[in-house]
């Protein structure tokens, strides 16, 4: 079917809670993805931070239609060995103590919050129960999540929202400390603020949130959802800010491209989810199991150690682009800052039309490339967004 056909169907019947762009990608391999017609693009976005090793690598595919064939699901009342094996290696690598599997980054965040919280019952008892998240943090489309996510424009329409979540500034730990009462339970955040634009936090600041959670008992719940598993350069973006956190999230780039979700918790916390507590009909999916447990075998440190290299390949080209007025970010997930007058939404449409895919988030342009990502393929990338940035002249306003 050709691409006009299927965005006439799709606008036909599916939702249009997005803006999509308009082309049809039909297979990939990769770094490359493919349209009906034989459109061929430069992903420089893996879905969000999803397809961490590209489109349809190899083994990945292998190890997930393999499994396919052999046992597609079963539910929790049963053991699978693809589920334990993923679960054994995540805690190895991350130095947490247990983890539970859903099926999105909004649902680990759920089953953190919820982790969070009882917690706190156990040991404190009720009404301890609030949890203070950071400003232009986003933590998933959920209302508990969507709740948690500190930016206003998220908080029409749906309510009523929960209760229980404040917000505080980035970077002011100040202000964090005053918010801290007898009912707070929990700290949530980002390390890198991704679709808030792409925005780091401080070192220091992570330290003394830190250092207050442990002074007050508050479990600090880490959102790497989109940070985690490769994608700041290092397994988890805590090793970079020397954190141990009490609860961890994963999802994005963790399956490889089919949906997973993760919560990995420290042994304290693990203590309080026994039997009924919390579940999921579809987690810990075989399928899925196996596709993450590739991944998870190919991010060694001599495959991180590339990922590193690549990142200050690109962040180093990014600078040098016209127009550009900063670069933001940690690995390969970076935020691009033009000067005034340029629009990230028209560099986004300009790359498209010469075969380049990039996101934005906020006013930035935003890159997250596969981890596979090679020398060549940010030489092209870079080639073609000076190309893009020669041709547009800003916008005088
Ligand atoms: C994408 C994202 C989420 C939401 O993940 P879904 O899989 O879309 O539910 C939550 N937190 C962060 C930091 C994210 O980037």
């Amino acid at each position: 079917m050709d691409s006009e056909k299927v965005i006439a169907r799709d606008n036909d019947y599916v939702l249009h809670t997005y803006n999509r762009n308009p082309i049809v990608i039909e297979k990939g391999h990769g770094l490359h993805a493919y349209g009906p017609e034989g459109q061929s693009y430069l992903d420089f976005t893996s879905g969000i931070g999803v397809n961490s090793l590209g489109y349809c690598d190899l083994n990945w595919a292998e190890a997930v239609s393999k499994q396919a064939h052999k046992l597609q699901h079963t539910s929790n009342l049963y053991y699978t060995s693809p589920c334990s094996k993923l679960a054994k290696r995540l805690c190895r690598r991350t130095g947490m103590s247990k983890v539970f599997f859903g099926n999105s980054g909004a649902e680990a965040n759920e089953g953190a919050i919820k982790a969070a919280r009882k917690y706190s019952f156990d040991h404190y008892g009720e009404g301890r129960d609030q949890i203070i998240t950071l400003v232009n943090s986003f933590h998933g489309r959920t209302i508990a999540t969507l709740t948690a996510t500190g930016q206003d424009t998220f908080h029409h329409y749906f309510g009523p929202f929960n209760e229980g979540f404040l917000y505080t500034p980035a970077g002011d730990i100040e202000a964090l400390t005053k918010l801290v009462d007898k009912h707070t339970c929990a700290v949530m955040l980002e390390l890198v603020q991704g679709e808030g634009g792409v925005v780091p936090l401080d070192q220091e600041f992570v330290q003394a949130v830190r250092a207050l959670c442990d002074e007050k008992d508050l479990v600090l719940i880490v959102d790497e959802v989109q940070t985690g598993v490769g994608r700041t350069g290092t397994f988890l973006a805590c090793e970079q800010f020397n954190l141990r956190p009490d609860i961890v999230t994963l999802a994005k780039g963790l399956g490889g491209g089919l949906p997973i979700g993760a919560v990995l918790v420290s042994e304290k916390v693990a203590a309080g989810m026994g039997p009924g507590s919390h579940g999921s009909t579809f987690g810990g999916n075989p399928v899925v199991c196996a596709g993450a447990n590739v991944v998870l075998e190919r991010l060694d440190e001599s495959f991180l150690a590339g990922v590193r290299e690549h990142a200050a390949q690109l962040r180093a080209g990014l600078e040098r682009l016209p127009h550009v007025k900063g670069v933001t970010g940690l690995g390969l997930m970076l935020g691009i800052q033009f000067e005034d007058g340029i629009n990230a939404a028209d560099v986004l449409a300009a790359c498209r039309e010469r075969g380049l895919l990039v996101l934005t988030a906020k006013t930035r342009l935003r890159l997250l490339p596969p981890l596979v990502v090679t020398a060549h393929d940010i030489e092209r990338a870079l080639v073609i967004l000076d190309e893009v940035l020669c041709g547009l002249d800003p916008v005088q306003s």
